[in-house]
């Protein structure tokens, strides 16, 4: 029989790491019993609308039936089958889908475990092609500050040296080139002030730089900033002047977030590698991808050893690639532009009262994301079990409190989530 719930809690905190969080934590943590739709089940009766998607994952919703029963198809198929000498159906169609649907050019697909690793696949990939191009110096990277990319050292390496601490990890990590995040907004245009300190280390550096790697449009676990899609175009065009490559980190933005099915798309850029990972499967399991134009992958193989030096173990799991095939097939299924415009329409609505709250510094929303940012950074310890006392979940960190709810998401489940965060927010602010 299982231990009471109680126990688990107990044993959880004795030997449970959670995400970025002290063994023996002073935050609580929940124990959830199910999910369905918006909604998470906790173990102690308490219902509560999902505002996170479970970190930009679960588009569909919780326990969507057409993605259970992807997953019991292939699971009665096969579960998984290394992918050295060997392949599949779901691997195969997933792979032509991920070139039908993403920006043009991009053609040869590396099916990975997770978004790190993508991004790690991503930087492997731009230093194999300039070593067969005969310019083994191209190995470090441009990146802008405000970005996340991931928590394995290579990917650690281009986040956020003061967000990610690289100052603890500083003899490990290898030194990259940062340029200050984009000033200019998301619905404004971009000068050349702005382009600046990009063009000045491009210039001076690309002999080194095999790659800038940015998020397109979205700076997420960095800030949650909305940058102009002028500042992508004009990106791509010093990356390709001074033979740099560009990898979009679509990991976060990617199947729709933004309002486009990817955010590079709001430029018309295509990049040169694009990671994608966390909606792919509808967040149901561990899937990511990396892909790449003809002209890295040629290169690659064109060089020493002549092939691509990555391998993991799971490298397209069948299931997850599965599961991943018929998300995007119920994406694609209905008006999913439609709907992330309406969400985004109802929070700028529901989330602008906020702004009346002296401890507000700005409400931002841009396709399916809220952001409310305060003036200081928030206390997680009263706010978060006042947040699922009021029946939402909604997980802030430093002083960004936002929603990033499922597509499928109702009107009136969005107005009751938005109307709670804000009721929560007025008491918080009252008494802090
Ligand atoms: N890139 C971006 C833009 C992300 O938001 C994340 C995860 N928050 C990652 C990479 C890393 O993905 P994972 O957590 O699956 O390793």
């Amino acid at each position: 029989m299982a231990d009471s719930i109680e126990m688990q809690l107990a044993i959880d905190n004795d030997h449970v790491w959670h995400p970025y969080s002290a063994m023996h934590s002073e935050l609580p943590v929940y124990h959830v019993d199910s999910a369905s739709g918006v909604y998470l089940q906790l173990s102690d009766g308490r219902r509560l609308i999902d505002g996170m998607s479970s970190w930009w994952c679960t588009i569909h919703g919780y326990n969507h039936p057409r993605l259970n029963q992807a997953a019991r198809d292939q699971l009665d198929r096969m579960a998984h089958v290394m992918f050295g000498g060997l392949t599949h159906e779901p691997a195969i169609r997933l792979a032509k889908t991920l070139v039908d649907l993403t920006p043009a050019g991009l053609e040869s697909v590396f099916i990975a475990d997770s978004g790190s690793v993508a991004v790690e696949v991503a930087l492997k990939m731009a230093i194999q092609y300039w070593h067969a191009r005969g310019q083994p110096d191209k190995q470090r990277f441009a990146t802008l500050r405000n970005g996340y990319h991931g928590d394995t050292l290579g990917a650690m390496s281009v986040c956020d040296p003061v967000t990610g601490m690289h100052s603890l990890f500083n003899s490990v990590l290898p030194q990259q080139f940062y340029v200050p995040a984009p000033d200019c907004r998301f619905d404004e245009n971009c000068s050349d002030d702005d382009m600046s300190a990009l063009a000045q280390l491009l210039e001076q550096n690309h002999r080194q730089i095999a790659a800038l790697i940015l998020e397109p449009i979205v700076q997420g676990a960095g800030g949650m900033r909305f940058y102009s899609p002028a500042y992508l175009a004009r990106a791509r065009a010093l990356c390709d002047r001074y033979q740099v490559l560009l990898i979009a980190d679509e990991i976060a933005t990617g199947f729709g977030r933004s309002g486009k099915l990817f955010a590079c798309e709001h430029a018309g850029i295509s990049p040169d590698i694009l990671c994608l990972g966390k909606s792919l499967t509808g967040g149901y399991m561990s899937l990511a991808a990396t892909l790449a134009t003809r002209q890295v992958s040629n290169g690659i193989d064109s060089g020493d050893p002549g092939v691509f030096m990555h391998g993991p173990t799971f490298m397209a799991n069948p299931l997850a690639c599965a599961v991943a095939n018929a998300s995007i097939e119920l994406l694609l299924g209905y008006d999913w532009q439609q709907r992330v415009a309406e969400i985004e329409g109802q929070l700028q609505a529901l989330l602008a009262p906020c702004r009346k709250l002296e401890a507000v510094k700005e409400v931002r929303c841009l396709g399916a994301i809220g952001v409310v940012e305060m003036h200081q950074a928030v206390d997680m310890k009263s706010l978060v079990p006042a947040f699922v006392d009021a029946g939402i979940w909604v997980r802030p960190f430093g002083k960004l409190v936002y929603l990033m709810p499922a597509y499928v998401i109702s009107d009136s489940e969005l107005e009751q989530l938005c109307q709670r965060l804000l009721a929560v927010l007025e008491k918080y602010c009252a008494h802090s």
